[in-house]
């Protein structure tokens, strides 16, 4: 095997100038003629590397392989369009190592029993249609109204979508190699990241009611104060999620006293709670915990958003562990904060991620960075996790 790093940091590099701008960072948005050079850059490797490629009507592009054998696809890959100001890392990895991965491959001459798929998802960002668009439409999950106007905006019909939808019944699994986004791995000195799960959402829609009265006439014993509430609720919220959970997170980032007024005792408060954990039910325990406690005191909340959370697929981690430890890295489980179009792949077929450290967790910016020799590891598992698959399959068929 012979993953060769200094051409895949070369493609990295490379498709890291397209959009870059000095002291800004690399700006490729969906649909931005920067996107579309990018893009173009990929699909001449992918050819280069005798890849079938085709580009949906959404605007993801895929490079497909033949296999041996008449078997379902392995996937593999990551998204290619950036933030505003964003590093040259963070998609572009996943499938940039992908097809370093099938070069190294052909040239070591191993013959792929599966077909291969390279995907270089498009809008994954989200800020031109939404989070995760590319593989939404890929795996026809549906969209909303915001969605289908701003999809409109940029010349994308419904029938484009729907078009835009694979077969899940063709596809064995899907791999993804992504930068940590955090700093766990490189603050623990760990090689790889097997990753067991994305966190799921929760938003809540939460009010404090108490009696607004006079701050000067209105003695301490009969006041009824909306933000003293507020403030003891938001402190037992935290400390409850503390002490239940490793993973649960718990952030109150907006707050809006009423009716505002410095001599007026608060009588009215309204605040978003985000709740994020890799197990909702964990989540759903501690808001009831409080609401119940608080409720005859004047304290509602009412969810308005709900992202699932993702789990990835435990034969896939095995694997992952297993190729891994067969190349001698070090490997641990871990949760990822951060959404990928896993998220969609998973409900699609059998999916896993795979991170490497991310340099001080630093993403979504000029600074992203992550170690050449780090690139190198997580192109290795990936490649060596692919045949893994790959053999595997034979095997069952036996
Ligand atoms: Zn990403």
């Amino acid at each position: 095997m012979s993953i060769n790093i200094n051409r895949l940091m070369n493609d990295i590099n490379e498709l890291g100038k397209i959009g870059y701008v000095d002291g800004i960072g690399t700006t490729r948005q969906a649909y931005s003629k920067s996107f579309y050079e990018g893009r173009k850059f990929v699909e001449v490797l992918m050819k280069n590397a005798g890849l079938k490629t085709n580009i949906d009507k959404i605007g993801n592009l895929t490079g497909y392989l033949e296999g041996r054998c008449n078997e379902k696809i392995i996937a593999m890959g990551s998204h290619i369009d950036t933030v505003l100001g964003g590093g040259i890392f963070d998609g572009a990895l996943g499938v940039l190592a992908a097809i370093e991965v099938v070069r190294a491959m052909k040239e070591a001459g191993y013959k792929n029993s599966h077909p291969i798929e390279i995907i270089a998802f498009n809008e994954e960002e989200g800020n031109v249609i939404g989070g995760t668009f590319g593989s939404n439409a890929f795996i026809g999950a549906g969209f909303d109204s915001v969605m289908l106007s701003k999809m409109t905006a940029q010349g994308l019909t419904k029938e484009d979508f729907y078009d835009s939808k694979r077969s899940s019944d063709n596809y064995r699994c899907y791999l993804e190699l992504h930068v940590e986004q955090g700093g766990c791995l490189e603050n623990q000195g760990v090689d790889i990241g097997v990753v067991s799960g994305i966190v799921g959402i929760l938003r809540y829609k939460a009010t404090v009611i108490g009696k607004s009265n006079h701050s000067g006439s209105t003695p301490m014993n009969l006041r009824d104060d909306a933000l003293e509430k507020t403030c003891r609720i938001i402190s037992e919220m935290m400390e409850a999620v503390r002490t239940f959970s490793d993973t649960m997170v718990c952030t109150v980032g907006t707050l809006k006293v009423m009716p505002g007024e410095v001599n007026v005792i608060p009588g009215t408060t309204e605040f978003i709670i985000e709740m994020r954990d890799v197990n909702l039910d964990n989540v759903l325990i501690i808001i009831d915990k409080i609401q119940t406690k608080w409720c005859e005191r004047g304290f509602f909340v009412e969810e308005y958003i709900k992202q699932g959370e993702t789990f990835c697929d435990e034969k896939l981690m095995k694997i992952i562990e297993n190729s891994t430890r067969k190349i001698g890295y070090s490997f641990k489980h871990i949760i990822s904060g951060a959404g990928h179009d896993l998220m969609n792949m998973a409900k699609f077929t059998p999916s896993s991620l795979i991170f490497i450290p991310s340099h001080m967790g630093i993403s979504h910016n000029i600074m992203e960075f992550s170690k050449k020799e780090d690139i190198f590891k997580g192109a290795r598992v990936l490649y060596e996790t692919l045949i893994q698959i790959d053999k595997e399959g034979r095997i069952n068929e036996n």
